[in-house]
């Protein structure tokens, strides 16, 4: 993780919201599927993830970032992957 002190002030603003990310104290494993997840097991790790996006201080940065560059993985601001896509008409259209 790059020192935040030593970014370029526009870069530091556009990743500023990360510092009050719930996430950043429970990890990375909610939030994202392992190689070879089941259906029930998913469901059950996006449930999480969304009840921790629900206690976070910065969903909506968090969701306007996952939006603005078509993150395709895991939950972001309270949405997973497949949610996002259907904000994203244009997005939807080329992914499988
Ligand atoms: S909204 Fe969810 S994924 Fe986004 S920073 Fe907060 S806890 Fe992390």
């Amino acid at each position: 993780m790059p020192n935040p002190s030593r970014l370029p002030a526009p870069l530091l603003q556009n990743w500023a919201w990360q510092a009050e990310a719930v996430c950043r104290e429970v990890g990375s494993e909610p939030f994202f599927a392992p190689a070879e997840e089941e259906r029930k097991g998913r469901k059950e790790r996006d449930r999480q993830a969304k009840s921790l996006c629900g206690t976070c201080p910065v969903v909506k940065a968090c969701l306007h970032h996952a939006l603005a560059t078509h993150e395709p993985h895991g939950v972001w601001g309270g949405l997973t992957a497949r949610e996002r896509r259907r904000l994203l008409p244009a997005a939807a259209a080329t992914t499988p």
